[in-house]
């Protein structure tokens, strides 16, 4: 061991040496070259110490993206308008998760952006995603609205509310979202199939509230309230409504903004045929999900990445999501803008998103036995 590691001092001396003379020969040169050799030189190490940061502050990030490209192109020129950084997205509604795995440590993707925690829940099971620290992300998104291990970020906040006729439905009918289990809504309510991520998400804060029993029993009854069998999206409920099929609808509420101002005057028709109740109001406030995203376990390019959902929780991105989907900021800091907040301002209910995704198994369960 001893021997060893005098070998090893020694070794390093000459090591050590060798680098000296080197030093020295380095500098005698640069001592005896003429002075316009010398800013050369000079020169020379300035540029190679800046292209390296440069390349670090700007370069360009991979995004896979569930959201469409005309929903998150504002982002993106606005992200490198600020900070240079180029993007290229890769845009597919399904099906991302399974490439990303099957790419492993080569794929490219460096930030993920996805909607609904079923989806991002399906990411970091499948172990996809890095861990992420950041101050900035913590400062700007509240704790129950991202993942407790940073490997996904809420990054606007969606509200699952209840919708009823404007005609036929007095505006405070309905109070709570338990309410739709009453006889009174007997074949008037319309939905989309349970099993959707979106109901199964609300299925699952049921459960959270009242437990499974309770949950599976409310559910039971809302199945005997339906007008017909579930089916369609939820624009399709509100169309519902519109031509009378029936009186009550559960809804994302950004679709009311999205067929408020759609070009389509069909659609125009329907969000002025149905009234938004945010529920819940006097207990634990409305059901909330969220769109979201995280940085790819393999990213090559994590600092960028990081900045990117740093920029998406700031006040320039915070306020798009408001102005091109109808989607609620998550940062406390940012006002939504005037046409979110003449919906009205409502109560969240701040049960943490990860728990929806863990009960997301318990809620398709009883989505199947109740037939929803
Ligand atoms: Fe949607």
């Amino acid at each position: 061991m001893r021997h060893n590691s005098r070998a090893g001092v020694s070794e390093k001396m000459r090591v050590t040496g060798i680098e000296n003379g080197f030093r020295n020969r380095l500098r005698n040169s640069f001592a005896n070259s003429p002075v316009i050799l010398r800013w050369l030189m000079a020169g020379c190490v300035a540029v190679c110490l800046w292209l390296p940061v440069q390349a670090f502050a700007a370069g360009t990030i991979n995004i896979y993206s569930h959201r469409q490209q005309i929903l998150i192109q504002p982002f993106l020129d606005e992200f490198t308008k600020a900070t240079g950084i180029q993007t290229k997205v890769v845009y597919a509604s399904k099906g991302l998760a399974q490439r990303l795995q099957a790419e492993g440590a080569a794929s490219p993707a460096d930030v993920i952006l996805t909607v609904d925690i079923a989806r991002l829940a399906e990411y970091a099971n499948l172990d996809l995603l890095a861990s992420v620290e950041s101050a900035v992300l913590t400062a700007n998104i509240p704790a129950h609205l991202r993942a407790s291990d940073n490997r996904w970020f809420g990054l606007s906040e969606r509200a699952r509310i209840v919708v009823t006729s404007r005609d036929r439905v007095p505006a405070d009918a309905i109070q709570r979202i338990e309410d739709l289990a009453d006889a009174e809504w007997q074949q008037r309510i319309c939905t989309r199939p349970g099993s959707h991520v979106y109901n199964r998400a609300l299925m699952a804060s049921l459960i959270a509230a009242h437990g499974a029993e309770a949950a599976q029993s409310w559910a039971e009854k809302l199945v005997a309230n339906l007008a017909r069998k579930p089916q369609g999206n939820d624009r399709a409920q509100a169309k519902a409504i519109f031509q009378g099929i029936c009186d009550v609808a559960i809804m994302n509420s950004y679709y009311y903004g999205n067929m408020k101002f759609n070009d389509d005057a069909e659609q125009r028709s329907w969000a002025d045929a149905i009234r938004l109740v945010f529920t819940n109001q006097a207990d634990r406030g409305n059901h909330i999900n969220i769109s979201g995203g995280g940085v790819a376990k393999h990213s090559r390019n994590k600092q960028q990445a990081v900045a990117f959902l740093e920029f998406l929780t700031g006040e320039v991105a915070q306020q798009l999501y408001g102005t091109v989907n109808y989607e609620y900021p998550v940062n406390p800091a940012v006002a939504p803008p005037a046409e979110l907040a003449s919906w009205g301002p409502f109560k969240r209910d701040k049960l943490p998103i990860e728990r929806l995704a863990e009960l997301a198994p318990q809620a398709q369960m009883i989505i199947d036995r109740v037939g929803w």
